[in-house]
């Protein structure tokens, strides 16, 4: 299949997927694939799971949608959950990553007026990723999702990651700054990881200077890392969390959770969202949630990808292009010492769905419901070819 008429954002598409259950996909000529990438961190229940499914296929029988004007008991019943999961207090919801990263965005801009500060900034990270709308890709740290739509949103100011140091020349420089925002984990800038310590330096750094903590766990929540957010790996409470991919298996749904005095920021007329928590989208979402509170699969998903690590740290021990495996839970980085794109069409060619970024960085973002012999024919499959890679 092919047509001319889709816009050409993506490029050429290595397959066409026609069905998934479990940790499994098969494409339309009924060649079968093992998926360590869940639609980039989405599926962390798997393909298909029969809870979702059943919520969806309820839902849409009774009230498909209805708008922000009236209650929505599931939008309810899931802000509960969320805050209950997070210790935040109060939620917004949107439909996409993006489009949770614009609230917290909006946020830190209402924190900067009301202390006064006439071009609130908000501090973000190099090499970070917000998602490709004007305000978040202006956040965004890669000039690739940059270049050719400025001018660029105003208001950001941009340190280096995982350094104190960095962040507080920038800071010091710059008295408009009123926010930091911060992937806690990066996952397109490569599986680069926010130690716990810089975590908390961070919290402190904020309280000392007035500024509202905002963390991107667009990528890093829903259990993915071992705890619902990563941010829980480190003690500290942010004043502004987003999340979106995994939050409802694969149905478009996006949330930004606020704390204390930054959850009450927005007043109504501030913000709002058509589709925003709507009863489908939040029945898809209660439903993951409970079966990943239900099943424990945070607890599956750190266990899981323990054993994945284990495995390659084992299987590429003497390679000298490797230069690192790191991670935290189902959320896996394999550093090279060059660029190795080819890869991922390797593994799709051996019936493995994987995935890399910032060029030399292999990423694997598996379901938590890959049994251990899943997890285990992960490594097979990959290893030899990581280890036989010579250049793409
Ligand atoms: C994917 C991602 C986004 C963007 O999410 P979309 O749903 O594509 O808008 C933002 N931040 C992080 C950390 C992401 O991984």
């Amino acid at each position: 299949m092919s047509t001319d008429s889709l816009m050409n954002t993506y490029g050429t598409r290595a397959a066409t997927l026609v069905k998934g259950e479990g940790a499994w996909l098969w494409d339309a000529d009924g060649n079968k694939y093992l998926d360590a990438l869940s639609g980039i961190a989405v599926c962390g229940l798997g393909h298909s799971h029969p809870a979702v499914a059943k919520a969806l296929a309820e839902q849409a029988t009774v009230l498909t949608h209805c708008s922000n004007f009236f209650t929505i008991p599931n939008q309810e019943q899931l802000a509960d959950k969320l805050c209950a999961a997070s210790g935040m207090s109060n939620v917004f919801f949107g439909n996409s990553g993006a489009e949770a990263n614009e609230a917290a965005i909006k946020i830190a801009r209402l924190h900067g007026h009301k202390k006064g500060i006439t071009l609130p900034t908000v501090l973000v990270m190099d090499n970070a990723f917000h998602g490709r709308t004007l305000a978040t890709l202006s956040a965004s740290g890669g000039r690739r999702v940059q270049a050719g739509f400025e001018p660029l949103v105003r208001g950001f100011a941009r340190a280096a990651f995982d350094d104190m140091e960095s962040l507080t020349t920038v800071a010091d420089n710059n008295p408009s700054i009123c926010a930091l925002f911060v992937e806690p984990i990066q996952g397109e800038g490569g599986i680069r990881m926010a130690s716990s310590e810089y975590l908390q330096q961070l919290r402190e750094f904020c309280d000392q200077r007035g500024w509202l903590l905002m963390l991107d766990e667009v990528q890093t929540g829903n259990g993915r890392t071992g705890k619902y957010f990563y941010f829980q790996h480190s003690g500290i409470i942010p004043d502004v969390v987003t999340t979106s991919k995994g939050l409802g298996n694969g149905v478009p749904i996006g949330a930004c959770l606020a704390h204390g005095e930054a959850a009450q920021l927005m007043h109504p007329g501030n913000h709002g969202s058509t589709f925003g928590g709507n009863p489908l989208a939040c029945a898809a979402a209660l439903a993951t949630i409970n079966t990943l509170q239900d099943e424990h699969l945070s607890e599956r998903a750190a266990v899981l990808g323990d054993r994945i690590m284990a495995g390659f740290k084992t299987a590429l021990a003497d390679v000298e292009h490797v230069v690192e495996i790191r991670g935290k839970g189902c959320m896996i980085g394999i550093e090279l010492n060059k660029p190795c794109k080819s890869l991922f069409p390797a593994a799709m060619a051996q019936g493995l769905i994987i995935n890399v970024t910032a060029d030399t960085v292999i990423r694997l973002l598996p379901p938590f419901i890959m049994t251990d012999d899943e997890a285990d024919q992960v490594v097979a499959i990959l290893a030899p070819l990581i280890k036989d890679f010579k250049q793409d």
